[in-house]
């Protein structure tokens, strides 16, 4: 599989998009956009939800398994993003630029040594498995 970017996904989704709504995508504004995503936001939360209740011993007897609902979660997470990039696109926003931004600005604000703008793959600190531990 190759590199997964946020230019890629850019590309890909606008295609996309045009291939399957090229009908009516000039009657969306930016508020649909942002209620699509916030929409996705939601569906995310509502696992997460779900998830909250199997982990405080209140699950419901029709949730699906924590398993399942990491699953769903993972798709819900990509919703957002995907839907947050049609965002960022229709409002000329590159995606990447701004997270670079946001992300370096707020490191500084705060004092922390990590960047986005200058890090490498090898700058990120492992713990024995590909992604950074949670706090
Ligand atoms: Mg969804």
């Amino acid at each position: 599989m190759s590199k997964f970017t946020l230019d890629k996904l850019r590309e890909q989704n606008v295609a996309r998009l045009h291939r399957w709504h090229s009908n009516e995508i000039d009657e969306w504004t930016g508020a649909d956009w942002s209620n699509a995503t916030c929409g996705e936001a939601g569906e995310m939360a509502n696992v997460v939800k779900k998830l909250r209740r199997g982990e405080t011993g209140a699950r419901n007897d029709d949730d699906p398994t924590e398993p399942e609902l990491r699953a769903m979660l993972a798709d819900e997470i990509a919703d957002v993003a995907i839907y947050l990039d049609l965002l960022a696109w229709y409002y000329d926003i590159d995606l990447a630029e701004a997270i670079i931004s946001k992300f370096d600005r707020t490191s500084e604000r705060y004092g922390f040594p990590e960047r986005l703008s200058t890090a490498s793959a090898s700058s990120t600190p492992r713990s024995g498995s590909d992604q950074p531990s949670r706090p």
